[in-house]
């Protein structure tokens, strides 16, 4: 590039004076817009010229007088995108700030088609106007749902943005995580999920923040670089990236945790505390599980367990852990069980493999619930915590929860006393122990599941409420629990049984 002389008013410092002046630059009092490609190629003019730079536009008419390559060089991307020209001649140039107060918005997405190759390198987003990447690679669905992604740039910052196209979208919907360099996003849509899974061109911090606009359902996923240098391209593609599947599809995903606490809640149940690694964004839904997977006598072996919030008192906040989000697991050791009492062995600071959660319980089955019974048996105890909590602090219809709570003896009940409080703290909690093998102290019911037992204690609170009953303990108690609670009349609809 040719350097023209300016006029006098006209160097870099007069430039940056008038950036801090507060005038407004742009036209358009602060406010950001999406420019389609029409409304950007109508721009092209020395009198009112933008230009697109990675998928933001600028309007670069009042800094023509300060170009150093003169209105020629900046009226060759008028109306345009100038990436391709700007990297040609100076990428090193920090052009997001020295252009800040000229920034008009972001391209509008325009889906484009999909290439032959289209897990061909990231480096072809460029030639997109917006850095938008190819479409989705859809397995067995309709196009028309597939997510799409692109992602722009800051100084010091990297943001994906993923448009999901779904309305009430949360961030429990959102699992992230970052190892080794490799980005790995899952959005999980129903029973789909799309994949974002990258090799990132340049090493950014592990503290990755993610926003989601729930009624727009946009999730933006803000990475913080490292050095802070331009980048050319997001980075590869590793496998399934941009894709859309249906979640059976495919393989759960593991990250490692640290053991950072493991407490005694009865004689042979202990209640883990693991960390997630800073980097990894993930929620565990009410009612859902993750699978641990450790090496036991040389092999990999994997079981299911349901993570529990740390108290039953729903003012308890969480410990917060030193540098990220912690998992309770509330695990039963079996002396001769395989999982379990290699898991006992476990000493802090050791490190465990954690899944993505799976289950099929969803929040919505409780939304506008009345009566909520709740039906469990040892461990099986362990997904009525969460629910508990959520429940009696967000479900505002409810007018009694109910649990009937089947164990061997008095010292196997888990977080008796907590129960036993929350009666005493929430007039619409009741609940109910049962012992199959009592000591003779032991003046509460006894005995095994049976029909007569539930009737008697899940009652409606009025006839024909809106009821949901949750079961879970081993499989034979739970299969015997349905049958029982047909028999007494309540509809598939009204019962839910947590299985893997
Ligand atoms: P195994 O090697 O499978 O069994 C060895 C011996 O241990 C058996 O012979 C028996 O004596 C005893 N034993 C093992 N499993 C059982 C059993 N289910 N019932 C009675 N005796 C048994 N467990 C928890 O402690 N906390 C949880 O949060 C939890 N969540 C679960 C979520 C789901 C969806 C499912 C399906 C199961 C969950 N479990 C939970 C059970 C857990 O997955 C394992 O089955 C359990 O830890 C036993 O595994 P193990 O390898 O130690 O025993
Ligand atoms: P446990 O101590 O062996 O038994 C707890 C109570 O259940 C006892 O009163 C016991 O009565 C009764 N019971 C056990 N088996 C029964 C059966 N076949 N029919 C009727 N009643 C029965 O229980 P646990 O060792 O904690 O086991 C808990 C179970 O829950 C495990 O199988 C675990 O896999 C399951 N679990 C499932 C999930 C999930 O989400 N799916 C989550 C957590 C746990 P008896 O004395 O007569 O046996």
């Amino acid at each position: 590039m040719l350097l023209v002389p300016l006029k006098p008013g006209r160097s870099l410092m007069d430039w940056i004076r008038l950036t801090k002046s507060g005038k407004d630059l742009t036209g358009l009092k602060g406010r950001l817009i999406e420019v389609t490609e029409e409304e950007l190629a109508k721009h092209n003019k020395t009198d009112d010229c933008w230009i697109c730079i990675r998928g933001l536009v600028y309007n670069v008419t009042p800094y023509m007088e300060y170009h150093p390559g003169g209105e020629g060089e900046l009226m060759k991307a008028a109306g345009a995108d100038g990436t391709d020209l700007f990297d040609q001649v100076h990428r090193w140039v920090n052009y997001e700030s020295m252009l800040k107060e000229c920034l008009v918005g972001r391209m509008a997405l325009k889906p484009i088609a999909l290439p032959k190759e289209s897990t061909s390198a990231l480096s072809e987003e460029k030639k997109c106007l917006n850095g938008m990447l190819p479409e989705s690679k859809i397995v067995g669905t309709s196009k028309s749902f597939a997510p799409s992604y692109d992602w722009f740039q800051t100084d010091c910052s990297v943001t994906v943005v993923v448009y999901t196209k779904q309305k009430g979208m949360n961030s429990e919907m959102v699992i992230l995580d970052y190892e080794d360099s490799r980005l790995r996003g899952e959005i999980i849509i129903r029973d789909y999920s799309y994949l974002l899974n990258i090799e990132l061109s340049n090493a950014v911090q592990e503290d990755i923040a993610v926003h989601v606009a729930e009624k727009v359902g946009k999730v933006e996923i803000v990475l913080k670089k490292k050095d802070n240098i331009p980048w050319k391209k997001l980075g590869q593609p590793l496998e399934s990236h941009n894709s859309f599947i249906k979640r059976t599809d495919q393989g759960l995903y593991y990250r490692k945790c640290k053991l950072i606490s493991k407490t005694e809640v009865t004689h042979d149940t202990r209640l883990f505390c693991l960390l997630l690694p800073q980097s990894t964004h993930f929620q565990v839904p009410v009612g859902q599980h993750v699978y641990l997977k450790q090496i036991v006598t040389g092999k990999e072996v994997v079981k299911p367990y349901t993570p529990v919030s740390c108290s039953l008192q729903t003012h308890f906040k969480e410990p917060s852990c030193h540098d990220g989000a912690c998992l309770f697991l509330m695990i039963k050791i079996y002396p001769s069980g395989l999982f379990s009492s290699e898991l006992d062995r476990l000493q802090i600071g050791d490190y465990i493999y954690v899944s993505n959660p799976e289950g099929s319980f969803q929040k919505c089955q409780v939304q506008t619930l009345e009566d909520l019974f709740l039906l469990a048996a040892g461990t099986g105890f362990t997904p009525m915590i969460k629910l508990l909590n959520y429940v009696l602090t967000n479900v505002n219809s409810l007018w009694t929860v109910k649990l009937m709570f089947f164990n061997k003896t008095e010292d196997d009940i888990l977080w008796r006393d907590q129960l036993e409080q929350l009666i005493l703290q929430d007039k619409r909690f009741e609940a109910q122990f049962i012992l199959s093998e009592p000591s003779k102290e032991w003046n509460g019911k006894r005995g095994k599941i049976s029909s007569s037992l539930l009737s008697e204690f899940f009652k409606r609170s009025k006839q024909d409420s809106k009821v949901l009953i949750c079961i879970c303990g081993p499989a034979p108690f739970t299969e015997q629990g349905e049958r029982f609670l047909k028999d007494l009349g309540y509809c598939k609809e009204e019962i839910h049984s947590f299985t893997a």
